[in-house]
């Protein structure tokens, strides 16, 4: 199992959903920006055509959703990457409209639009039909299965990049039995096969039931035995309001230094001039730990990119944190290690 996006802020919502804060989108990427983030990702429930569902924007805002935050990737460009995405759900119906539209596909093609995140929070029983309409008992029984069906079969559609919280398909249940681990077994798989990302969702942790460890525990089991690829996943914050902003994996903590070393170790004969990197770094007038974590995971990748900032730090000794991240953000490769998208 890999955990990727770390340094980066995943999954936030904006005011347009109607059960988050009032915040301006531009908050969140502050927030992001002054906790050491390298990107922040927006992921605002998507509107359906003819607004049939609630809590969420309107069809009519989803142009301006893109268009605004688009214009913010622009303006915070030399301080973090901004990705603009969609939470959405897969119901078939919208897949094969009676228009012959499919509405994935359009979302898909959408200029502006990097990528959509699976979130299945109901499930279609027929065209039109829907498990929020199922009396309490029967959606208590059904819905883990319901709801597995559904991500399995919207994996393998390919419109989806990342799966957020599949571990709450589960959420009215209170014991984890063999139904479940089928269930989540099946979703792991189906992750692996087709390279789609399982998020891990902190919010999930303050509700009841709405996080398993049982379903992580099993995917480190089912990624490990894989003989294909390893499973992918990311830490999610599921953010409503900025005060739910914080960075759950850091580019580079503290416990990270010995494997620092241990990198700074390989260059033996530059050993040199790489102490003298983690002593000039050390020196930055108002440097910071998350700083020191951004500039190191930054030059950890290859020495060209080592070689690039410890010259930059010599020539400009009375360099500020800011001027050696900007320095760094205008560096072509500074956005290879990106997650998505894939389209
Ligand atoms: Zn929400
Ligand atoms: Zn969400």
């Amino acid at each position: 199992m890999e955990l990727i996006g770390q340094g980066e802020v995943f999954h936030i919502h904006t005011f347009r959903c109607r059960h988050a804060g009032e915040e301006k989108d531009e908050e969140y990427i502050k927030k992001a920006i002054d906790l050491g983030a390298s990107a922040i990702a927006f992921t605002d429930h998507a509107p359906f055509p003819g607004d049939v569902f609630r809590n969420r924007m309107l069809m009519a805002e989803l142009h301006e959703y893109v268009k605004t935050l688009n214009t913010l990737k622009k303006k915070f460009r030399t301080m973090i990457k901004v990705w603009v995405g969609l939470e959405i759900e897969y119901i078939p119906s919208f897949e094969h409209m009676e228009n012959g539209i499919n509405y994935y596909k359009q979302l898909k093609s959408m200029e502006g639009l990097d990528f959509l995140m699976l979130g299945q929070h109901m499930y279609e029983i027929e065209a039109g039909v829907y498990s929020f309409s199922l009396d309490k008992g029967t959606v208590k029984k059904m819905e883990p299965s319901g709801l597995g069906k559904a991500i399995i079969a919207g994996i393998a559609t390919g419109y989806f990049d990342v799966v957020a919280h599949p571990d709450r398909c589960f959420r009215r249940r209170k014991v984890w039995d063999e139904e479940l681990a089928d269930i989540s077994k099946a979703i792991i798989e189906q992750a692996i096969k087709y390279d789609v990302i399982l998020e891990q969702n902190e919010n999930s942790k303050k509700n009841k039931h709405h996080y398993w460890k049982e379903f992580w525990e099993l995917a480190e089991t089912v990624s490990d035995m894989s003989d294909n690829k390893s499973l992918r996943i990311i830490r999610g914050l599921d953010a409503h309001n900025t005060g739910e902003i914080s960075m759950l994996t850091p580019k580079y903590s503290l416990e990270d230094t010995e494997e620092f070393n241990e990198w700074l170790k390989q260059y033996e004969k530059e050993e040199e001039q790489d102490r003298e990197f983690v002593a000039r770094l050390n020196s930055v007038e108002d440097g910071y730990d998350g700083f020191n974590a951004a500039v190191l995971t930054y030059v950890k990748k290859n020495r060209n990119r080592f070689d690039r900032v410890y010259n930059y730090m010599k020539k400009n000794p009375q360099a500020l944190s800011s001027d050696i991240v900007e320095f760094i953000s205008n560096q072509d490769d500074f956005y290879d290690d990106a997650v998505y998208p894939k389209k």
